[in-house]
C-alpha cells in the first residue's frame, strides 16, 4: 500500500534534502500569513528519516498522528512519540525530530508567532546521534 492512501492530508512535496536525513514529505495546511502568524504542516517521514538539529525562534508544537517517532533536545534522551502524543517545544531549543529506524512516523508541526521567525537550521543529526550513541 501506497504511504498516501492511508494518511489524512495529502503526502505534499518532498523534503528538502539540505535540511532532512533519509526522505520526507511536507504538505503545508495553513500557510503563513501577516494576519495569523501562524503556519501549520503535515510532515511524513519515512523510516529512518530526520531533520537536522534546528530551533525555533517562537517555539513551536508537535501533534504526532500516525507510526512512531523520535524526538531529541540537545544534551536530553531521545524520546520515542506515538499517535496521540504532543510536543511543546520552547523557542530556541536544540532538537530535531522524525522516525524511528523501522516505522514511519507522521505529525503535525504548529509554528505560532511567525513574526518572530520560523526556523533556524544547524547541523545534521549523525548516525551515531540517532542511535543513541551519543546525544
Ligand atoms: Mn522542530
Amino acid at each position: 500500500m501506497d504511504i498516501s492512501d492511508k494518511t489524512i492530508f495529502p503526502k505534499g512535496d518532498k523534503a528538502p534534502a539540505d535540511y532532512f536525513t533519509g526522505t520526507a514529505w511536507i504538505k503545508v495546511l495553513v500557510p503563513n500569513d501577516t494576519i495569523m502568524n501562524c503556519q501549520i504542516g503535515n510532515v511524513i517521514f519515512e523510516p529512518g528519516a530526520r531533520n537536522n538539529w534546528h530551533t525555533h525562534p517562537a517555539g513551536q508544537i508537535l501533534i504526532a498522528t500516525d507510526g512512531t517517532g523520535y524526538y531529541q533536545e540537545k544534551g536530553k534522551p531521545i524520546q520515542v512519540l506515538h499517535k496521540g502524543d504532543v510536543v511543546t517545544i520552547h523557542p530556541d531549543v536544540m532538537h530535531w525530530h522524525g522516525a524511528a529506524p523501522d516505522s514511519e512516523f507522521t505529525h503535525i508541526a504548529v509554528n505560532s508567532s511567525t513574526q518572530n521567525g520560523i526556523v533556524t537550521w544547524l547541523d545534521r543529526v549523525t548516525d551515531e546521534e540517532y542511535y543513541g550513541l551519543k546525544s
